[in-house]
């Protein structure tokens, strides 16, 4: 069974509005990297949203390990998100910030283990550092050590690499995309960006007004108007 199965989701904010997202289904498998591609608007971060459980849906179904994850509140999902404005903790140190994630740990082990998540990122030696001592890109991969020290079952990025400058977009893109294959997490990742949904998932998914219109291989993917 694939990790995670949506079918039939839809959302709508408020009565007199059109459906924020219509109808979409996709599943995602074991350790494998789903881009949701698609205009501003068209519905991607409602989509992401409601699989973190910040939103509810109107109908369909969200499946987790073949259960229904609906009626779970978002902390019980044990699923992970990064955002493109990082928000570590700016009072705690590097080690501290991804320290807070290992709720799961006893209070003895987590500074050890905050550094093997650093250090997988390359940031270990800068574990005593604070978030307002590091560049954009750096703060990213910290953001995301602190997401995979959780231990979640999958993670979820929109648009994680936006504020980067283009540069240090398309190094840490690639750096972030081996981290994952090699921990072996699912991923879903929402961005506007054609070139980064093709570079960096499996499966790319495009969204248009609300619906899911095409869910391919990155090298079958057309750009749609
Ligand atoms: P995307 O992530 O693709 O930019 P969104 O999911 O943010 O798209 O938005 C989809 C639609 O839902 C848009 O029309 C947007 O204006 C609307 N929308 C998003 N969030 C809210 C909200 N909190 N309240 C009302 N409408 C919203
Ligand atoms: P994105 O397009 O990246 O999803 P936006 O910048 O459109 O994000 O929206 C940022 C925040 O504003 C989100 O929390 C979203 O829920 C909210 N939002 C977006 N569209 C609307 C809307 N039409 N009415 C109310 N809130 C909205």
């Amino acid at each position: 069974a694939p990790l995670l199965s949506i079918s039939g989701l839809s959302k709508r904010y408020r009565r007199q509005d059109p459906l924020a997202v219509e109808n979409v289904g996709f599943d995602l498998g074991n350790g494998e990297i789903l881009a949701l591609l698609g205009p501003s608007g068209c519905g991607k971060s409602t989509t992401l949203r409601m699989i973190a459980g910040f939103e509810h849906p109107e109908s369909g179904d969200i499946l987790l390990r073949g259960k229904s994850i609906l009626d779970q509140p978002p902390q019980q999902r044990r699923i992970g998100i990064v955002f493109q404005d990082y928000a570590l903790f700016p009072h705690m140190s590097l080690g501290q910030n991804v320290a807070f994630a290992m709720r799961h740990l006893p209070k003895a082990k987590r500074p050890a283990r905050a550094r093997e998540w650093l250090d997988m990122v390359g940031l270990a030696d800068l574990a005593e550092r604070m978030p307002d001592e590091l560049s954009g890109g750096q703060q990213q991969r910290v953001a995301l050590a602190r997401t995979l020290a959780a231990e979640p079952q999958l993670v979820l990025l929109d648009e994680p690499f936006s504020n980067l400058d283009a540069a240090l977009r398309e190094s840490t893109r690639k750096e972030v995309r081996q981290l994952f294959k090699a921990a072996g997490t699912s991923v879903i990742l929402v961005t506007h960006d054609q070139a980064e949904a093709l570079s960096f998932a499996d499966q790319v998914g495009v969204m248009h007004a609300g619906k899911l219109i095409q869910v391919d291989r990155p090298e079958r993917v057309y750009q749609h108007p």
